[in-house]
């Protein structure tokens, strides 16, 4: 019997860690979950990931060739194949390919999710014919992923592409890292909400949402209210779209690409901020570039997102040394 050739994705993330098999046509297999778990030693963590691989595995092994593991994780440095200061998951510095050895005698790479998320557009979504573009995670926080000439850039220390925390408003918002006016403190799930309350207490407005008790609004009820026409709630997202096209106009400055793509949270409002986001990214972009920057939603499916970034970063690598 032909075996599958596979890479094994596996995302690391604040809540839940998922794992999948993935060919290079982007279809996923035996894809699982297990939860992380807060204070969790990473060793335990991959304990019980490996646990959980080997029952849903054993049985299907014949089926596959795995060719190697590619791992997603918040902080992640490709270079050091390290976790480091991740607020996310408690963890200061970990050495996850160290880790992850113990358990895969196969190549491993690591990358931050954001990254995983853009390779897995590259190889899987909408970047599939692109070089140069930008992919921008909108939830929890605002993660990004810059590719330049077809490589992810990781700069000079494994960390770059951090456009979530370029300060967009002098003393703003505070944010996560302990500054003020990050562009993440405005576009992600959490400004949205932040962003609504502000306006509600500052326009004289009415909105469906003002029955609910503040610790009640999450972006989710402001996108169906949005949705159903409340003026508030479309008012909460055209000023996230304002604040991220004028963000993106400074950074197609920087870097010319021919798209940004938008995927996870705010991404499911669709023209509710890709609307905004057109219309300020243009007014106030250089015009050598206006009308040239396409913004796009993720093509990836959802549901299986985070595994075809992580497994994307192994047949990346796979090709790349081939
Ligand atoms: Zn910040």
């Amino acid at each position: 019997m032909n075996r599958k050739k596979v890479t094994l994705g596996i995302e690391i993330g604040g809540t839940q860690t998922s794992f999948g098999l993935v060919d290079i046509s982007g279809n996923c297999y035996i894809e699982s979950k297990i939860p992380t778990k807060a204070n969790e030693s990473p060793e335990a963590l991959f304990e019980r990931l490996y646990k959980k691989f080997n029952k849903v595995y054993k049985g299907e092994s014949n089926k596959y060739e795995l060719l190697g593991v590619g791992i997603g994780a918040p902080s992640a440095n490709y270079y050091k194949g390290t976790v480091e200061y991740s607020s996310n998951l408690n963890w200061i510095y970990v050495n996850i390919i160290d880790l992850a050895k113990k358990y895969f005698d196969l190549p491993i790479v690591i990358a931050n999710d954001a990254n995983a998320a853009a390779l897995g557009e590259m190889k899987f979504g909408v970047a599939k014919k692109m070089k140069n573009f930008i992919q921008l995670t909108l939830s929890r926080g605002f993660g990004s992923g810059i590719v330049v000439d077809g490589n992810i850039v990781y700069g000079s220390d494994g960390f770059a592409g951090e456009i979530g925390h370029t300060i967009v408003e002098k003393n703003g918002r505070s944010c996560g890292c302990g500054r003020k006016g990050c562009l993440e403190t405005y576009v992600s799930v959490g400004g949205l909400v932040r962003t609504y309350y502000e306006l509600l207490s500052k326009i004289n407005e009415t909105s469906v949402l003002k029955e609910f008790s503040p610790n009640q609004i999450n972006a989710d009820l402001v996108l169906r209210a949005a949705k159903n026409g409340d003026k508030l709630a479309i008012s909460a997202f055209e000023y996230t779209g304002q604040i991220l096209g004028e963000a993106l106009a400074n950074v197609v400055a920087y870097l010319s690409p021919e798209a940004v793509i938008l995927s996870e949270g705010l991404a499911a409002a669709g023209d509710l901020l890709l609307n905004p986001t057109k219309h300020h990214m243009e007014k106030n972009m250089l015009n050598l570039f206006q009308g040239k920057v396409e913004i796009l939603l993720s093509g990836l499916v959802k549901g299986n997102v985070a595994i075809l970034g992580a497994s994307a970063l192994s047949w990346h690598n796979i090709q790349k040394n081939k």
